[in-house]
């Protein structure tokens, strides 16, 4: 299941269990969910409830509306098929909601080194609670208290991975994550010009309900791969509209942006007449044309060395759960775009999450400015999408500062101009 999917899903089932007033307080989103992956096997909660209520709670949950049948039952946990996919419910105690949490959190890899080194500690952590072995449970009420028992700092739960994370907290070397917090604009979102259902209008209220100070409207060119696009013809006039709204939002800075589709000989849908005129110009290659990836490494590299393009969006094109996406060679792109000033886009999309978390690392290892965007198709989605991106930056060890849309709107526009040369 998609994370989008699942985020509906779950979110669904806790507003109902909630409702139902079913260990409504304190009703967690745990497993791959909470850890942001782009593909979630199953949806999982985690309730703290006294013991002697854990078997009343289980039988409410089983029967809310949304339940069809009872797909697996322990005595701490109950799975229920929905008409949407497998929901469980584990249930922990007060004393050990810390260690539960991070025990249904996962990831396996990330638990069983935990439980390795509450081995080396002489104290065990299994089955979701931690116990000294003769002595008895070891109170744990928070994650905080989890780690400070395994003698480490706190773990981000999109770091939790297996993939280094607990060498990093030992070392002391634990990002500083960006956070919902850092963002000050949205770099990459549709409007009813192209595929979008929104007007700019409504778009731009939406950005400044979230306290953006800057939104870029990207539509399509005129030969994308979508359903629908902005014409040659059509930009001035964009433009004209842009420029109203802007007349009357004077509080938010609107960037008239484009999404240029890159051709199949790696030139670029617009011309750079057109492109010169547009305040950030982001490329994407949607239709690979059934070009392997050696070619696509070469379309992308001829749009990353043209100094109108100043971000590569959504670049392996992928669609989690269903397709891995473009075989490229990440590390040629990343030595291009640090080298040129290009940056590489996070794309909270649902249908994208892309870059990845881990080929995001390797971006910002490689010295590479990373931009997060939502990639919004209608406004409902604009916040959704951008904590989606930054769930996923965060798997990537993202820290602020290597994020562009951190900045300020002159820096942005800075960036821009660099590029092109310009003084
Ligand atoms: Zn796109
Ligand atoms: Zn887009």
């Amino acid at each position: 299941m998609s994370l989008g999917r699942a985020h509906m899903l779950a979110a669904a089932v806790v507003r109902e269990t909630r409702r139902a007033g079913i260990g409504a307080d304190a009703l967690t989103w745990v497993g791959s969910l909470r850890r942001f992956a782009p593909d979630v096997g199953d949806i999982a909660l985690l309730s703290v409830v006294p013991p002697p209520r854990h078997a009343h709670i289980l039988k409410a949950f089983s029967r809310l509306p949304f339940a069809t049948s009872i797909a697996a039952r322990t005595a701490s946990s109950v799975a229920v098929e929905t008409a949407r996919g497998v929901v469980t419910l584990h249930l922990t105690t007060p004393e050990q909601a810390g260690a539960g949490l991070v025990w249904h959190t996962g990831s396996r890899a990330h638990v069983d080194q935990l439980q390795a080194r509450a081995d080396r500690l002489g104290i065990r952590f299994d089955e979701g609670a931690l116990v000294r072995p003769g002595a008895g449970p070891i109170a744990c009420t928070t994650e905080e208290a989890l780690y400070a028992h395994l003698e480490l700092p706190y773990v981000a739960a999109e770091l939790r991975s297996g993939n280094g994370e607990i060498a990093a907290a030992v070392g002391g070397r634990l990002p500083r994550l960006i956070s919902e917090a850092h963002i000050r604009g949205d770099l990459h979102t549709h409007s009813a010009w192209s595929d979008g259902q929104n007007t700019i209008a409504d778009m731009v209220s939406a950005a400044r309900q979230l306290g953006y100070e800057y939104l870029a409207i990207t539509d399509h060119s005129e030969r994308a791969w979508s359903s629908r696009r902005l014409g040659a013809d059509d930009v001035a006039r964009q433009r004209e509209e842009i420029e109203t709204v802007r007349a009357r939002s004077r509080d938010i800075a609107i960037l008239h942006g484009v999404e240029v589709d890159i051709m199949h000989d790696g030139s670029l849908d617009f011309s750079d007449e057109l492109l010169s005129g547009f305040d950030i110009v982001l490329a994407s290659l949607h239709e690979s044309g059934g070009h392997d990836g050696p070619r696509l490494t070469e379309r992308y590299l001829r749009a990353i060395r043209h100094p109108l393009v100043n971000v590569i969006t959504h670049p392996a094109n992928r669609a989690p759960a269903h397709s891995a996406g473009y075989a490229v060679d990440f590390d040629r792109l990343f030595a291009a775009a640090a080298e040129t000033g290009t940056a590489m886009e996070i794309d909270g999309a649902p249908a994208h999450l892309d870059m990845d978390g881990e080929v995001a690392r390797r971006a910002v290892a490689a010295d590479v400015t990373v931009v997060i965007d939502s990639d919004c198709h209608r406004v409902e989605a604009l916040a959704r999408q951008m904590q989606f991106g930054i769930g996923t930056a965060r798997r990537g060890w993202i820290e602020p500062q290597q994020v562009l849309n951190t900045r300020g709107v002159e820096a942005v526009r800075a960036f821009v101009t660099r590029k092109r040369g310009c003084p």
